[in-house]
């Protein structure tokens, strides 16, 4: 495996950042995660777009144009002969000393890699998952806004560590308020009486990539979509209740806090979503090797 630091090319063994880089001194940094199918990289503009935004908001001058990035995302996919795969771009604000003035920082650190990443079973797809509604509440969007896809996570590994301890793979999180949030890597969305509805971003919510795609699936399929706030009542008396992300695709969820949800088994919306996710992604994005 080829891993790109900074413009250059390491074996995975060789592929190492200093210890004095504030992305690991003190998560200082944004990142993305992108998936390739079937010799195309799914969404990856949109994914570009989001990883500027982020390193905006957290004043992290990338230095290099989101074509450029574009391009050196494509280079390290071609070097690694995939076709297939989940990528994980990756800035920081670099290496400085050991304060945390980001002003002492030598500038950025890129990290490009390309893997492959595989987050729950496969028989989570075809039976549906259980979840919990994780005591861990979300950040709130006034300190470190969650639409940041910033390097600190510990807010989501908390969460998941209680999921994990409940003895399931994902936890619902709330904001402050009680409102449904997101999951520690997904988004969520409840579908009752043939209406879908998911949470708007500005609760505390990342504004996810494959979400964003599956609410203007929804549209095209004509079912009704609704970005709308709701609480944890609304997930236990749904008919439906589905996941959302890069790694994670569409996912089934038929169990939160011990609560049968539906008919516990996947939901007719749900499948009907899934099945377009997977047929649009095999042959939409952007060619990797023209
Ligand atoms: N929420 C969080 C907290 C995430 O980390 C992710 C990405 N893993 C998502 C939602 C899903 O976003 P996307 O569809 O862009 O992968």
């Amino acid at each position: 495996m080829l891993v790109y630091i900074n413009g250059k090319f390491y074996e995975k063994e060789h592929a190492k950042i200093s210890v004095f880089d504030h992305g690991f001194l003190y998560g200082d940094g944004v990142f993305e995660g992108i998936r390739a199918y079937n010799g195309r990289v799914f969404l990856l503009e949109e994914h570009v777009r989001r990883l500027f935004d982020s390193a905006k908001a957290i004043m992290l001058d990338i230095g290099l144009s989101k074509e450029r990035i574009i391009e050196d995302i494509l280079t390290t996919i071609r070097k690694n002969n995939l076709q297939e795969g989940y990528l994980r771009v990756i800035v920081t604000r670099g290496y400085g000393d050991l304060g945390l003035d980001p002003v002492n920082c030598n500038g950025v650190t890129v990290v490009i890699i390309a893997d492959k990443l595989k987050i729950y079973p496969q028989d989570f797809y075809e039976k549906g998952m259980s979840t919990i509604i994780s005591s861990t509440r979300k950040n709130n969007a006034d300190t470190i806004n969650p639409k940041i896809k910033s390097l600190n996570y510990l807010n989501n590994i908390f969460a998941k560590l209680e999921a994990r301890h409940a003895g399931v793979f994902e936890a619902i999180m709330l904001n402050r308020e009680g409102y449904v949030c997101e999951c520690t890597g997904d988004n969520i969305f409840v579908v009752s009486n043939g209406k879908i509805k998911t949470p708007p971003t500005y609760l505390g919510a990342l504004q996810g990539i494959t979400r964003d795609f599956v609410i203007g699936l929804s549209k095209k399929l004509n079912i009704e979509i609704r970005e709308e706030p709701f609480t944890q009542y609304e997930i236990y008396t749904a008919d439906e209740c589905f996941l959302t992300g890069t790694a994670a695709e569409v996912i089934p969820v038929i169990k939160v806090d011990q609560r049968i949800i539906g008919g516990g088994k996947p939901g007719k919306i749900t499948k009907q979503i899934s099945d377009e996710f997977k047929s649009t992604v095999k042959i939409q994005g952007i060619e990797i090797y023209k």
